[in-house]
């Protein structure tokens, strides 16, 4: 089985048709979402009914969770909860009620996805050799799949020692060795100074993880952004990937 794995897409429509574009050329079977479904980008609605249609598992993240109000706003400083006060004004009530539902963590053909860390699904960076040491400590899953840091990341644990690190584009890995722990990036707002969205092609059939990138139409989410009146930052470290 062939799969795209997406994290955090924050209400970046273009993006999320870009890399949803060349999952399918890719000839995928399932498409996973890691969660951020929303938070940040102008376009939440239209993000949730894609991943809806084509997502086959989908997690919450912590910016679905404080749009939703599950979490509170006051989680968040600055940008991220003017963006988040946005969404809950925005977001329709289906697609509330859809990301209301969402879980936490999940498992499927064995392999574990959390949006933050197995530990803590919700709100831990896995940016270091300590936190995902930890985090493959917490769980006996042979292949972790996690998001929340927006950076593409490959670690891999075999005879008790973990290497590894940023994953850039086109990076292959070979699963069939030891424990892996990857982030796919963040497809709507990356911040590992690739612009481009981010996305994970794991064929879990040959054993083998692809990471991915995909040129989108960074102008025309930056002018929605702006139209929405939502902070400038947002629109402008999207130029960068930062
Ligand atoms: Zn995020």
């Amino acid at each position: 089985m062939r799969v795209a794995v997406l994290s955090d897409i924050h209400g970046n429509l273009h993006a999320l048709e870009a890399a949803l574009a060349a999952a399918d050329a890719a000839r995928v079977d399932e498409v996973w979402c890691l969660g951020d479904v929303v938070g940040y980008g102008a376009r939440p609605n239209e993000c949730c009914a894609l991943v809806r249609e084509r997502a086959s598992v989908c997690l919450a993240g912590n910016h679905d969770l404080v749009v939703v109000g599950t979490l509170g706003i006051e989680e968040f400083s600055h940008d991220a909860a003017d963006a988040a006060a946005w969404a809950r004004e925005h977001l329709a009530e289906e697609n509330r009620a859809w990301l209301a539902g969402l879980p936490s963590i999940a498992e499927r053909d064995g392999v574990l996805l959390v949006h933050g860390s197995p530990r803590d699904p919700v709100w831990e960076y896995v940016l270091s050799i300590d936190a995902a040491s930890a985090a493959l400590e917490a769980t006996e899953a042979p292949l972790v799949l996690v998001g929340h840091s927006h950076v593409a990341l490959a670690l891999g644990l075999s005879n008790g020692h973990l290497s590894g690190g940023l994953a850039p584009a086109g990076a292959e890995l070979d699963l069939t060795a030891g424990r892996r722990l990857l982030n796919p990036g963040s497809v709507g707002q990356p911040r590992d100074g690739d612009p481009r969205a981010a996305w994970l092609l794991l064929d879990l059939g040959a054993r083998r993880a692809t990471f991915e990138r995909v040129d989108y139409d960074v102008a025309a989410t930056q002018a929605e952004i702006r139209e929405a009146g939502l902070p400038e930052l947002l629109a402008a470290r999207l130029s960068s990937g930062s």
